[in-house]
C-alpha cells in the first residue's frame, strides 16, 4: 500500500492506473476506520482492480461550534487497518494540501437540503459536495463506496453526480451496526459510558416504528411521536431531529407511501448521533 500525500502524486499514480485501464473503487472517509468503513473498502476492493481510501477530516463540512478539533483521530492504526484489506492508494492529505488558500469557488447544494441534517448543520452538505468534488478531479473513480448510514448525503451525492457529469457510480451501502444495534461511528468512542448504554435506543426505535409501518401504520406524525418518546424516555439524548420523508427524493408525505425514510438525530453531551431506516411501502 502507498500513501500518499499530495494531490500531484495522487493524480498522477492514477493516471498511471487509468493508462493500464484499471478500474479504480474509491473510499472517501474522515478516518478513525470502524467496521462500517471497512466494509466499504472490502466491496470496493472485490468489485474493483485497484483500491483507493483517503483519509481527510474536511474542516468546510464542520460548523463553527460542531466537532473539528474533537473529532476522533488515529492514523498510525488507520493505516494497518488499510494495509489488511488490501488498500493500493491511501491518500493522506493535510488541510493546507486541499486548501492551500481561501476558496475562490465552492459547491452549493441546492436541493435535499433544508430537512434533517442539511436544516441542523447549515453549510453541511456544501462543505461535502467541495470536497467531494475536489477528490473526484484527484482520484477519478470508476466507483465511489458510501454508507447508507449518512443517507441523505447519499442523496446529495447523487445530485452531484448527476449534475456535474462525474463519469463516476456512486455504490450505497448498508448500515454496519454494533451487536446492541447502535450504528458504528468514529463518534461513538466520543459517548460518555452511560450515554453508550443508552445509545442503542436510537435503533430501537427505528424497529419499532419499521414494524408499525409494516403493520398498517400509515400517519408520519403517530409514527414519530412514537420514536420521540421513546428515545426521550430511555435515554439523556436530546432529539434534534426525528423525520420522515420520501427517499432518495426527501420530500415532505402527506401519507406513508413508496420508498420512504424514517431518520434521525440526538444529541448526547459531546457527541451527536445520527440513524435511519429506509422502507419500502407495497400496498
Ligand atoms: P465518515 O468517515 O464518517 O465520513 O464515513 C465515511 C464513509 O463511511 C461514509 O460513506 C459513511 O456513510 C460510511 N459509514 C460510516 N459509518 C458507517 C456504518 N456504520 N455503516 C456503513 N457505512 C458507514
Amino acid at each position: 500500500m502507498k500513501v500518499i500525500t499530495t494531490i500531484k502524486d495522487m493524480q498522477s499514480e492514477i493516471m498511471n492506473q487509468k493508462a493500464l485501464t484499471k478500474s479504480i473503487g474509491f473510499v472517501p472517509t474522515m478516518g478513525f476506520l470502524h467496521e462500517g468503513h471497512l466494509t466499504l473498502i472490502k466491496q470496493a476492493r472485490q468489485e474493483n482492480d485497484i483500491v483507493v481510501l483517503s483519509i481527510f477530516v474536511n474542516p468546510l463540512q464542520f460548523g463553527p461550534k460542531e466537532d473539528y478539533s474533537s473529532y476522533p483521530r488515529d492514523f498510525e492504526r488507520d493505516r494497518a487497518l488499510a494495509e489488511c484489506e488490501q488498500v493500493d492508494f491511501l491518500f493522506y492529505p493535510s488541510v493546507e494540501e486541499m486548501y492551500p488558500s481561501a476558496p475562490s469557488v465552492k459547491v452549493v447544494v441546492q436541493e435535499r437540503t433544508d430537512v434533517l441534517c442539511g436544516k441542523s448543520r447549515p453549510g453541511h452538505f456544501d462543505g461535502v459536495a467541495t470536497v467531494l468534488t475536489k477528490l473526484f478531479h484527484i482520484v477519478m473513480p470508476t466507483r465511489a463506496y458510501f454508507g447508507i448510514k449518512d443517507a441523505q448525503q447519499v442523496a446529495v451525492v447523487k445530485g452531484l453526480i448527476a449534475d456535474f457529469n462525474f463519469p463516476v457510480e456512486l455504490i450505497a451501502v448498508d448500515i454496519v451496526r454494533e451487536e446492541d444495534g447502535l450504528a458504528k461511528s468514529s463518534r461513538n468512542v466520543n459517548l460518555l459510558p452511560e450515554e453508550r448504554q443508552q445509545a442503542p435506543v436510537l435503533y430501537k426505535s427505528l424497529l419499532e416504528a419499521k414494524n408499525a409501518i409494516e403493520t398498517g401504520e400509515r400517519h408520519s406524525e403517530r409514527v414519530i411521536k412514537q420514536i420521540t418518546e421513546m428515545i426521550t424516555s430511555e435515554s439523556n439524548g436530546l432529539i434534534d431531529y426525528v423525520e420522515i420523508f420520501s427517499y432518495p427524493q426527501l420530500k415532505p408525505l402527506e401519507k406513508l407511501e413508496g420508498t420512504i425514510i424514517v431518520a434521525l438525530a440526538v444529541k448526547f453531551s459531546k457527541v451527536r448521533l445520527i440513524d435511519n431506516s429506509i422502507i419500502h411501502i407495497e400496498d
